[in-house]
């Protein structure tokens, strides 16, 4: 396992001591979040749980899924996920030993699940029963043109609710069991892709529901964080409307970046380097936390949420948010805390001590300047 030599880790409890912004770490695996733990990560910021669909049979079972017939056919299939994501969310709560868990609901794209190549196509025929025929043309059906701008996020979990609804059940019943083994979390649920307040107030709704049943069936009291990302610029916009359902704002800074530019995450590589090398953008906005469009968008979001709800928790959550400059920004704006990759975390909390420093310094400085 990865560990830090206890020089390092004295040096890195100074910085604890002075830094006053929190470094939360993204891990999706129990891996993962024992790296962040060994990292003395304050917590787990983004968990994107979509990647926790890939493992052994569980892609056959979202793929059964995609070819049910009706929302019960679906829910039953996915009853069949429900004992494997508590397990999920079980193991991070426990490694986590009470630290903040932020799961981020199920953010992507149905067709990723289904074969493309013909003979895994005639396979999943075999699996399901159906001709190739009925797999090949309901593939169609789900194919997108842009889907990074297509059925993603939230918009799923409004047009297909099941997949939330036995992600939220997971997320509760792992909730009373960590609580019965005397850990009371109080979980964190993330909604993805927002760009309009009624879909976090119906998402809203249909959480509340659930964790009322859960509390019901276990007795277990427990409370739970509701948060979104901010990762349109829309979302950023009517961060105060928004705000009126949340407790916390995270800003996902990856599709910020592509949404705010126009330009695919996928596809920038192509004319990055001609266009930094021309001086049309000073540096990639995917590496570097783009102070002029993104930030300001960051800025705005933050204002207005903290504008209605003045204790809202702000964060940044996308590849940025371990970057010295993105920490100095999100420093400047009041924010709570940043999440970055587990291995980025050491580094982290040393440059918001060294900001911290810096700061305190300069305020002395300028005080003694007046003086
Ligand atoms: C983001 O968009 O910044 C983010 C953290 O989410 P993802 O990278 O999973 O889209
Ligand atoms: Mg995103």
């Amino acid at each position: 396992e990865a560990a830090l030599d206890d020089a390092f880790q004295t040096l890195l409890s100074w910085a604890d001591a002075v830094r006053d912004i929190g470094v939360r770490a993204n891990a999706d695996t129990p891996k993962d979040a024992q790296t962040a733990k060994n990292f003395m990560a304050e917590g787990i910021g983004l968990c994107r749980t979509e990647h926790m669909f890939f493992d052994g049979d569980r892609i056959g079972v979202m793929r059964e899924m995609i070819f049910a017939g009706t929302a019960d056919d679906r829910r039953a299939v996915l009853d069949r996920l429900l004992p494997m994501q508590r397990d999920d969310f079980e193991a991070l709560f426990s490694i986590m030993e009470g630290r903040p868990v932020c799961i981020r609901l199920f953010d992507m794209p149905l067709h990723e699940f289904l074969p493309y190549d013909k003979s895994g196509q005639r396979d999943l025929a075999e699996q399901l029963d159906l001709p190739l025929s009925t797999v090949v043309e309901r593939m169609q059906g789900l194919s997108e043109y842009n889907p990074m701008l297509g059925m993603r996020g939230v918009r799923q979990g409004i047009a297909i609710p099941e997949i939330y609804e036995m992600q939220a059940r997971a997320i509760f019943e792992a909730t009373a069991r960590a609580w019965g083994r005397g850990m009371p979390v109080q979980p964190e649920i993330m909604i993805p892709l927002i760009s309009a307040v009624r879909e976090v107030e119906l998402i809203k709704l249909r959480l509340d529901k659930i964790a009322a049943e859960v509390r019901g069936a276990t007795g277990v009291d427990f409370k739970f964080k509701l948060g979104v990302m901010v990762e349109t610029p829309r979302a950023a916009l009517r961060a105060g409307d928004i705000a009126q359902f949340t407790d916390f704002l995270s800003f996902g800074t990856n599709d910020l970046t592509q949404m705010t530019y126009g330009l695919s995450r996928d596809d920038a590589g192509r004319f990055m380097s001609a266009y930094v090398k021309q001086g049309v953008y000073p540096e990639d906005p995917f590496h570097s936390l783009d102070l002029d469009g993104v930030g300001e968008l960051l800025a705005i979001g933050a204002m207005r949420g903290r504008q209605t709800r003045s204790d809202v928790v702000l964060s940044i959550c996308g590849e940025h948010g371990g970057t010295r400059p993105a920490i100095a920004f999100c420093r400047a704006q009041g924010f709570d805390y940043v999440s970055c990759s587990p291995f980025r975390v050491p580094a982290a909390r040393l440059s918001a001590a060294q900001l911290t420093l810096l700061d305190a310094r300069m305020a002395s400085s300028a005080g003694s300047g007046r003086a």
